[in-house]
């Protein structure tokens, strides 16, 4: 029997998963996900699943505010599963040199109707009183963010598609896209051929292969980068909101009740190497330079217990934006990949998009030309986020 799909998605991290669901929502015939290992268990399950919106590009503010209030509301909109949303809000605490081009977004920001604030260093502590403030210069606020949980969000978008109707297949790995006089037909897997006159590629930091065999240019570097976990002492307190360190380039981010996940800012401050999945086991001195940071602003957890940490991979393009939308160079090829560290809060905004690609040929949430794949090849580089050091507020 010959195996067809109307559209193919190839990738079961939050994006492919986002895609499928809001793809079968809207009745989009056929749908089958290919994915090679498990559901999430790409940089997706590993994500520490920050929800901010606070970015440079308006764009992709408004992307966020579309997957926020999904994730804020998970029952009534998918309806299926849960985000694991956490409303501890997010705070920011900025180094001088920071602190006009952070007044800027924070105006746009609220010029497009989020409540997020810029704060004094007396402010930050009226906040959260236990941070060390010595060397922060300003502060923003956004109490309605937080964070929600990856593993979580790409498992319950893909049960949701089931019950749409979007044929699961895990296992296969996706060898290659076919295509004919410049129009796709399918993809070739380790279980055969599917046929397709659509398929999506959201592979992560894969996508780059798959395109290449096209000559379409992705660069993506991928990068391991380390998390760590502390167990708060006991006399800690209640939970902590997620704070970004910008002064020392570092984030904290509560877990369940009574640890924190720590994390490094810069995107490009991991370790590059073939065997960047495998390897789950952070460096000592990796966990060591997280904690001493963490405890630095946390007075009183140079004591917290240190629990095993582990590893997940970011995908970095050249200049740390997402790469989303049509493939011009192949009729029916459609690609989200490259989020370079930050594209968990964008999965469900993401996911409408590349459904409305398909269905209509445009989206109205946001202009996506700056987006495209081509701007590799036509040297056309974003340049949002340049007004923060390492670019990691993008
Ligand atoms: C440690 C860490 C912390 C992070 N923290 C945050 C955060 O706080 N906030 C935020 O917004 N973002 C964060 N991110 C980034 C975010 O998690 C990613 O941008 C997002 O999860 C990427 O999702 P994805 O679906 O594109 O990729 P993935 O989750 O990597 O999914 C791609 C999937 O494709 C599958 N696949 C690949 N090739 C093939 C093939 N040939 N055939 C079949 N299947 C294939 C893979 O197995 C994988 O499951 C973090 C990332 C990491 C690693």
């Amino acid at each position: 029997m010959v195996d067809t799909a109307d559209i193919v998605i190839v990738g079961g991290g939050v994006h492919g998963a986002s895609t499928a669901w809001h793809l079968a929502k809207r009745g989009a015939g056929k749908i089958v996900l290919i994915e090679k290992d498990g559901i999430g268990s790409g940089a997706s399950g590993w994500s520490s699943a920050i929800v901010r919106m606070h970015y440079t590009l308006e764009s992709l503010v408004k992307i966020t505010m579309y997957g926020r209030e999904m994730f804020g509301n998970w029952k009534d909109i998918v309806g299926v599963g849960e985000s694991g949303f956490r409303q501890v809000g997010f705070l920011l605490l900025f180094p001088e040199n920071e602190v006009e081009h952070a007044r800027e977004v924070i105006a746009m920001q609220q010029r497009l109707g989020i409540d997020a604030r810029m704060l004094t260093n007396a402010e930050v502590g009226d906040i959260e009183p236990r941070l060390a403030r010595e060397n922060v210069a300003a502060g923003a606020w956004e109490p309605n963010s937080g964070h929600a949980d990856g593993s979580t969000v790409a498992n319950s978008f893909v049960a949701a598609a089931r019950e749409l109707g979007v044929d699961v297949r895990i296992g296969p790995e996706v060898l290659g896209v076919s295509s004919e006089g410049g129009k796709v037909t399918g993809v070739e897997t380790s279980e055969g051929v599917v046929g397709a006159g659509t398929v999506v590629i959201e592979a992560g930091y894969r996508t780059s292969a798959l395109l290449a065999a096209h000559d379409v240019e992705l660069p993506i570097t991928p990068v391991r980068h380390a998390i760590a976990v502390v167990e708060r002492t006991p006399d800690f307190g209640g939970i902590h909101p997620v704070v970004s360190d910008r002064v020392v380039q570092a984030y904290y981010r509560p877990e369940a009740d009574s640890l924190t996940l720590l994390g490094e800012h810069d995107p490009l401050k991991g370790l590059v190497d073939p065997d960047v999945e495998d390897i789950k086991t952070p460096d000592l001195d990796e966990q060591v330079s997280l904690v001493e940071r963490y405890a630095a602003r946390f007075p009183g957890q140079e004591s917290a217990s240190i629990t095993r940490g582990y590893t997940g991979v970011y995908d970095c393009t050249p200049d740390f934006q997402p790469v989303f939308g049509r493939v011009h160079a192949v009729d029916g090829l459609f690609m989200g990949a490259g989020f370079s560290g930050h594209g968990f809060k964008l999965s469900p905004g993401i996911g409408k998009i590349m459904s409305e690609l398909v269905l209509d040929g445009s989206t109205e949430m946001i202009d996506i030309t700056p987006f495209r794949v081509e701007r590799f090849a036509e040297d056309d580089l974003l340049t949002a986020g340049e007004g923060y050091e390492n670019r990691s507020l993008a």
